[in-house]
């Protein structure tokens, strides 16, 4: 009915987002060209990163100040920890390394490919580094160098504030479409492939030839003069690094690499001038503590990012699936609701088609019955056509026509129509209509198909009654408080107490052929009126459908709600 779709319209509009745009798209979704908000290398930083990012400095600052004066003092045995330091290092860049690949294959950046080069370069070169340790593999028999340590530690601090500095410099050139040509796989595995390659060679070097190394070291413990140039220009890269990434600072991962090359420069600092140039001692170790920290800290940034974009996808692919089955549903119930419309009138047509050609065929002309029942073939055509076009102007959405009217003359078009069936069926139909009922205001086309309906119901309902009279009682009366009751009872089988409810819920019948839509819609009808509709028990026999409408100035009964729907006639 054409009321009863505007809901299904409405659970439609439900596949619009809360401010109104489709389902299926974010609101914030980017221009196809524009920057993928989800990604971290383009996503701006959440004011809560921000945050974050600065406690996380305040806190090793402070622990830097903590450490400075016990920096000094002597550890023993420590040595060991050396190779799982070196192992956890070696995993945390090897992984960050490997999200931010996922990341350029997603991205196709050249600058996001670089900072993960820079990551696979310093996770490679720590493997020489720890195996080159004096304190730890020398006395398992194996060839140590102090110097070649030493060289490979001064190739890992200065390369990766270098990669990241070439990754600040290059990220914008990525917007402006300087996309990888070739397949990235190809381009991956070359890369890796180069840098695993460019690792070696540091390593060979300092392993194989410590002769030609630079003299950083006097001895296990203690480091010469010219170390003292390495964390010198680390520092001034790392600086170089933060100017060029704060002056381009756009996303969540600029923000965090900052984090990383302040994190890496109190790193040196503790090292180099809290530990005095020595070794092994508690500065030392912590300075340690904050390289692992700041090589940690854009793995756990991916890590945590994927998480919730897993977490993301989830919920939208459930409410993609919701949306869907709503889809299905409501499509399910507009078509059976057009097609329950235009079977009232067709079945009548053909009842009258039926009963036209049987006049037709008798011997004695009948030609007013004739007449009868082409007119109401005619005027059941014109229903059918009505409630087309009422769908046809649902679907415009325009607003629904409400006119003045009068019930009772509404009421008596619609009995009009079923005496004639009524008679057929052996049924009496009763109206006692209050002459003094107040104008309503309403869709005529509308109001008529809800008691249409109760009608045939209650009709349908009496067809296997045969110990009592088949009686349909109509009535229309004013209520005490203003508003329009009109109540449609029957002398049928009743309602089951557990079924009240559920014959007003879409698709519940109990007919071989009933689509189960007729109450819902009706109810949907009334509603959309302002007004309830609700059944009751006849006594002794039936079932009693009552329907509320406000006056023509859209007064109603307030106390007509819910309770009474279950309840006694008001
Ligand atoms: P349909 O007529 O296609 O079954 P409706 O929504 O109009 O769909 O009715 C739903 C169900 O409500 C019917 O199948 C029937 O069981 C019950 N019903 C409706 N009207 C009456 C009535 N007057 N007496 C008994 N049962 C009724």
């Amino acid at each position: 009915m054409l009321g009863g779709i505007t809901p299904l319209l409405c659970s439609w509009g439900c596949a619009l987002n809360s401010d109104g745009t489709p389902h299926g798209r974010d609101a914030r979704m980017p221009d196809s060209r524009g920057p993928d908000p989800f990604l971290l290398s383009t996503a701006p930083p959440s004011r809560a990163e921000k945050w974050l990012a600065g406690a996380g400095l305040a806190t090793l600052v402070l622990a830097l100040l903590i450490t400075i004066p016990y920096a000094r003092l002597r550890t023993t045995g420590t040595e060991v920890l050396l190779p799982a330091y070196a192992v956890a290092v070696f995993l945390v860049e090897l992984l960050t390394s490997t999200l931010l690949l996922a990341l350029f294959s997603v991205q196709k950046s050249w600058a996001v490919l670089t900072l993960s080069s820079g990551y696979l370069f310093s996770g490679l070169l720590v493997i020489p580094w720890v195996v080159t340790l004096p304190d730890v593999f020398a006395p398992l028999g194996m060839g140590s160098n102090i110097e070649s340590t030493a060289t490979l530690a001064a190739v890992r601090r200065l390369s990766f504030p270098l990669f990241v500095i070439a990754y600040a410099l290059t990220k914008d050139r990525d917007s402006t479409g300087d996309e990888p040509q070739r397949s990235i796989p190809m381009i991956i595995v070359r890369r890796t492939a180069l840098i695993a390659s460019l690792a070696g060679a540091v390593a060979w070097v300092a392993i194989v030839h410590p002769d030609k190394l630079p003299k950083f070291m006097i001895d296990n413990r203690n480091v010469a003069p010219l170390w003292h140039a390495v964390p010198i220009a680390a520092i001034c890269l790392y600086l170089i690094g933060l100017v060029s990434l704060w002056v381009r600072r756009r996303s969540s991962l600029d923000l965090w690499l900052m984090v990383v090359l302040c994190t890496l420069l109190i790193e040196n600092i503790t090292l180099t001038y809290v530990t005095g140039g020595t070794r092994l001692n508690l500065g030392w170790w912590a300075g340690r503590l904050y390289g692992l920290v700041s090589a940690s800290i854009v793995l756990l940034v991916l890590l945590s990012e994927a998480t919730t974009l897993q977490a993301r996808l989830a919920r939208s692919v459930h409410s993609e699936r919701l949306a869907r089955e709503s889809r299905l549903t409501t499509m399910e119930a507009l078509s059976a609701s057009i097609a329950h419309e235009i079977n009232q009138p067709l079945a009548s047509i053909v009842i009258n088609a039926g009963a036209g050609l049987r006049w037709l065929d008798q011997e004695v002309s009948q030609t007013e019955e004739v007449r009868a029942a082409l007119e109401r073939i005619a005027r059941d055509g014109h229903r059918a056509r009505d409630v087309v076009d009422g769908i046809r102007r649902l679907f415009r959405r325009d607003a629904q026509e409400r006119v003045p009217l009068d019930l009772n003359h509404l009421i008596e078009d619609v009995l009009q129509h079923w005496r004639e069936e009524a008679r057929m069926a052996g049924v009496t139909i009763r109206a006692d209509l209050d002459a003094k009922l107040p104008r309503a205001t309403g869709n005529p086309s509308q109001l008529q198909q809800v008691i249409s309906n109760l009608i045939a119901n209650a009709g349908e309902a009496m067809g296997t009654i045969s110990d009592r009279p088949r009686v349909v009682h109509v009535t229309s009366k004013r209520l005490k408080s203003r508003g329009i009751l009109v109540s449609v009872a029957d002398t049928g089988p009743g309602i089951e107490p557990n079924f009240k409810d559920r014959i007003f819920e879409p698709f519940f019948s109990t007919k071989p052929d009933g689509m189960g839509m007729g109450l819902m819609f009706s109810r949907s009808i009334i509603e959309s009126h302002g007004g309830k509709l609700w059944v009751t028990d006849n006594v002794p026999h039936g079932a009693v459908f009552h329907l509320t409408l406000p006056n023509g100035d859209g007064s109603l009964e307030p106390n007509v709600g819910p309770l009474q729907r279950h309840g006694t006639i008001p």
